[in-house]
């Protein structure tokens, strides 16, 4: 917002300590977070934080002409908590598409089967599969609860054998699926274990399709083996190049590698001339990945394939492959690797103040938006304006929540909400865009003080509707976020989401996290900006009154939000502001108009405000 150079600061309260805690609603899981030392109250993980993690090592076939995949993982689980845990929770997202399951919307007749097939699951010399039932396996929706029959103990490590099948969607493609023959953007695929963590344990909630993920950081090594016409991305770096591709795709690939501008690494004549792949019946694609939330790939026999480099760090002068592969005919996406490569560059040196953290980023083209470590599934979309947010806002997901891993079933705001606002500023300079926060303010007021409001602290996963969870996930929180920095001043901000990106970083903070460390660095309590903006049904509406001898400035939306007005006397016309503490302590603002002599109208400025009510903006 371009206003803080008019603002007076009429009204200053200073507040010299924090008294975070004692006003705001902290439930009982928290407190007990601060008690057991997991959680420090100044916003930083604890001496007792930890965190529980996987190691996959997974062998999968995938027939892209069926969308059949079958696969052996050995996953070994590291129990660092300090619980024994007797049972475990594995996660089977593909089990949406089971018939009879519960899920938030309905999934056509083609998509849906008997739900993820398991072969056998075995843990030491204990197996369950047809025959044998060693241990006890329970269905709760889209997770299996495994009984152990040795429990894992603190420091322990359990090593699981899974073998499964799933068919894969052919025409949903939400987030994941077919798009177009030969081409297949595969997440949420293998047998996952849930998230154990220090606040509610074991994490139970079922994928019902609306709320998104919570992960844990784990280590992958899978192995992926497809029919030798397919070219196949991953998340991770690829250890086989040389098994798969011709030497002049792995040069160009290695040229990108290095370079500023975009290389082609696959363009139709290489498709035509069969000169991609090297000739073998079937391809096996090896990828490794560490301290990664989750692993997706994505396959085509058809798509062109460009690349380049993002200089991530300069310090270290390490630098981020950006590729992008797409189909044929396109309008933007042939310029989304060098689109990316921009926005790689501004998060890691300036917007998120943190180098983006992985080897590489690849967009796939797909349909709508979707973020995977180091993977997009994007739609082409109409402008390259649209072509830059989508990318930045997708990408951003890279930080938030796959670097700072959030529960996004628990608070989507601190994701959704963030990636909203922060990549906006790269429209501000690689599009020089004004105003990139308008369609986030516009859909904001439009749906505020109505019913569709629901306060930002309610769990995601308990919002269903979806214009509330889009309010609430994105519009709102992007919303809050963006008039706090307007508040703190970007610097202060930015040290601040430095802060908290760092002591984050392959964590999983929860919101009072970020309320603490804020007011850590901004040196105030700011339960004053919290409670309506996130515990509140508050919405945003400043009101302006003549009464006698004065202007009285409202809120009856009660949310704290600058405000700037025009009084217009005699000639002339005056602007006044106030910061959004102004309503720190205070119902209402009064202006005298003994010093407007010829006092004839005042209004509200609203351009970059929100406003759900704009007929009470003005008086005479
Ligand atoms: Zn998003």
């Amino acid at each position: 917002m371009a206003m803080k150079k008019i603002f007076l600061f009429v009204f200053t309260f200073l507040s010299t300590t924090c008294v975070f805690g004692q006003s705001l609603f902290v439930p009982a899981e928290i407190r007990a977070a601060y008690e057991q030392g997991t959680r420090n109250e100044n916003g930083e993980p604890g001496d007792a934080y930890f965190q529980n993690h996987a190691d996959y090592k997974m062998e999968v076939q995938f027939n892209p002409a069926t969308g059949f995949l079958e696969g052996d993982a050995s996953i070994d689980y590291h129990n660092e908590s300090p619980d024994t845990l007797e049972y475990i929770v594995i996660r089977l997202y593909q089990n949406i598409f089971k018939k009879g399951i519960n899920r938030d919307f309905a999934i056509g007749e083609g998509d849906l089967h008997q739900g993820v097939e398991l072969y056998e699951i075995s843990a030491g010399n204990y197996t369950w599969n047809d025959r044998v039932k060693d241990f006890q396996v329970r269905e709760m929706g889209s997770n299996l609860m495994v009984e152990l029959k040795r429990p894992l103990y603190p420091g322990g490590k359990l090593s699981l054998d899974v073998s499964w099948g799933v068919q894969l969607p052919r025409d949903l493609t939400i987030r994941m699926g077919q798009y177009g023959r030969g081409n297949w953007f595969v997440g949420y695929w293998y047998p996952q274990i849930a998230v154990y963590d220090d606040i509610v344990g074991w994490d139970l909630n079922a994928f019902t399709g609306s709320a998104e993920y919570y992960l844990d950081f784990n280590s992958y090594d899978v192995k992926i083996t497809v029919p030798g016409k397919y070219m196949l991305w991953a998340t991770g770096d690829l250890q086989n190049g040389g098994d798969v591709y011709t030497e002049m795709i792995l040069s160009r690939i290695e040229k990108a590698r290095y370079s500023d501008s975009v290389v082609t690494i696959v363009g139709p004549d290489d498709l035509n001339a069969r000169r991609v792949l090297l000739p073998k019946a079937e391809l096996t694609y090896h990828f490794v990945a560490d301290t990664v939330p989750d692993f997706a790939f994505a396959c085509s026999d058809n798509y062109l394939w460009n690349a380049t480099s993002a200089l991530v760090d300069k310090d270290e002068n390490r630098r981020t492959l950006v590729q992008a592969v797409y189909k044929q005919e396109v309008a933007f996406f042939d310029q989304v690797a060098s689109i990316g490569k921009q926005i790689l560059e501004e998060f890691s040196s300036s917007i998120m103040g943190v180098p983006y953290p992985y080897s590489k980023m690849t967009a796939f083209h797909g349909d709508g938006g979707m973020e995977f470590p180091m993977m997009i599934n994007d739609a082409d979309v109409p402008t390259y304006a649209s072509t830059v947010y989508l990318t930045a806002h997708e990408i951003g997901h890279s930080y938030f929540p796959f670097y700072v891993g959030t529960n996004e079933a628990y608070y989507a705001f601190m994701d959704e909400g963030l990636i909203s606002f922060l990549p906006r500023d790269v429209e501000r300079t690689m599009l020089n865009q004004q105003d990139p926060m308008k369609p986030v303010r516009e859909g904001f007021q439009s749906s505020s003080g109505r019913m569709n409001q629901m306060p930002l602290m309610v769990r995601s996963y308990a919002i269903s509707h979806y214009p509330t969870y889009r309010l609430h996930a994105y519009t709102r929180s992007a919303s809050a976020f963006s008039i706090l920095r307007d508040y703190l001043g970007s610097e202060a901000f930015h040290r601040a989401l430095e802060k908290y990106i760092r002591h984050w970083a392959y964590k999983h903070p929860t919101p009072y996290d970020f309320f603490n460390i804020m007011e850590q660095e901004a040196g105030e309590d700011l339960d004053w900006y919290w409670r309506p903006w996130f515990f509140g049904l508050n919405y945003p509406d400043v009101a302006i009154q003549h009464a006698d001898d004065e202007l009285v400035i409202t809120n009856p939306g009660g949310l704290p939000l600058p405000v700037e007005l025009v009084i217009t006397a005699g000639d002339k016309e005056h602007t006044l502001g106030f910061d959004a503490s102004v309503w720190q302590e205070q119902q209402e603002i009064r202006i005298p108009l003994s010093r407007y002599s010829t006092f004839q109208s005042a209004h509200l400025i609203v351009d970059e405000i929100p406003d759900a009510d704009a007929a009470n903006n003005q008086v005479e």
